[in-house]
């Protein structure tokens, strides 16, 4: 789940990593009085969940209350990269000197958190990081020991930070890194960290997210998700408890357990497909659960065929082929569907699925190969 800027400078502020003073506004009129409250210039950043809102012109910079009332006007119409601008923050403008970038995610090679760091923050920090990796520091914390001060003191030091700052550095690491433990993040970045002008260090920028496996105990959190802004299908899925993430490609696949669909995944792009999504209904999902991820899968207009593969154990045969006819009454589906129906009840399964159509598969790779023929033609 991935939090609003606003949402996480909230958090930073909890754990004592300065941020500029404003609020947030859903319309024009609020962000021309706040901007009033705060008195001189502002920034009208929009709140949608993608980056890249500076270069789109999402970001704008109001001398007055009343520019601030204008270009909240013009951000308020905006959609970048297909997002509705609902909402912006309204902040007090800072006198920016120098930007750096300062995160802390899961380095899931090395099993560790890492915290990233570069002088060269900002909009260009992709680029940075794509032709000149050396101006990107990583050091790792030991998820058992934390943060250890030296460890802040050495990225102050690698990113050539002014001497008399890394006190206030060190306080921001810990305070990000414990941000990041006590919300299950995956991610807690700073872009850009600034110095301003009289030598101060503010976030003016904050993204987190959060592990969605661990919603469950950030109750307040999971409250505070923005479903606007997610693809609808994924929503959809939550809803009926269903792993799903939508992906390039064009053939669906519907799978239980996620070890099978990533297996799924790999085996169609051997035969030179490329899978819609990842999709994985768990373990004794019942008629409505399949019927659910059927509704999802071919709701994709890229989706040109299907893959359905499934090892029944503790899911039964029978009852995923229900869901498939189930589904199939409902939306008609007029893509290919293949399926390979294995494990318990799989018989009673191919046997209701028979007058259905669909093209039946022995073996995964033969599946596999079936649905990539059907997705071409
Ligand atoms: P992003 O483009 O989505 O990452 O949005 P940011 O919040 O990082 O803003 C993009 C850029 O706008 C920053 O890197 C700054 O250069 C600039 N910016 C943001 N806030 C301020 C501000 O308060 N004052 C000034 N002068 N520039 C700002
Ligand atoms: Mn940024």
């Amino acid at each position: 789940m991935k939090l609003h800027e606003y949402q996480s400078k909230t958090i930073f502020a909890k754990y004592g990593i300065p941020i500029p003073k404003g609020r947030v506004a859903a319309t024009a009129e609020e962000a021309k009085h706040i901007a009033e409250e705060l008195g001189g210039r502002v920034v009208i950043k929009s709140q949608v969940l993608v980056g890249g809102r500076g270069k789109a012109g999402g970001i704008r910079v109001a001398k007055t209350a009343d520019e601030a009332e204008q270009l909240a006007q013009q951000i308020l119409t905006m959609k970048i990269k297909d997002l509705p601008v609902r909402k912006v923050l309204v902040d007090e403008a800072a006198a920016i000197e120098h930007e750096i970038y300062f995160a802390i995610t899961n380095d899931r090679a090395a099993k560790k958190p890492v915290m990233i760091a570069s002088a060269a923050g900002g909009v260009d920090i992709e680029e940075v990081a794509a032709t000149t990796p050396e101006k990107i520091i990583k050091v790792h914390i030991d998820p058992l020991l934390g943060l250890r001060d030296y460890q802040a003191r050495d990225i102050a030091a690698s990113i050539d930070m002014p001497r008399e700052l890394w006190r206030d550095f060190g306080k921001i690491a810990s305070g990000l890194w414990q941000a990041y433990l006590d919300t299950d993040a995956t991610l807690a970045e700073i872009n850009p960290l600034v110095i301003t002008k009289d030598k101060r260090l503010m976030a003016l920028d904050g993204k987190m997210m959060i592990d969605d496996n661990a919603l469950f105990r950030h109750s307040k959190l999971a409250d505070i998700r923005d479903i606007d802004e997610e693809v609808p299908a994924e929503t959809e899925a939550r809803r009926y408890g269903l792993s799903f993430i939508k992906l390039d490609g064009n053939i669906g696949c519907m799978v239980n357990g996620a070890g099978l669909a990533m297996t799924s995944m790999d085996i169609v792009k051997l035969f030179g497909g490329e899978p819609a999504n990842f999709l994985d209904i768990g373990g004794g999902a019942g008629a409505d659960k399949v019927a659910a991820a059927m509704r999802i899968i071919v709701s994709d207009p890229s989706v040109q065929a299907v893959l359905i593969n499934i090892f029944g154990g503790i899911t039964r045969g029978d009852e995923v082929a229900r869901g498939i006819l189930t589904a199939m009454d409902e939306v008609k589906p007029k893509v290919p569907m293949v399926v390979r129906l294995v494990g318990t009840n799989a018989e009673e399964g191919r046997k209701l699925l028979e007058n259905a159509k669909m093209i039946t598969a022995e073996t995964l790779a033969d599946a596999a190969q079936k649905a990539v023929a059907a997705a071409k033609g």
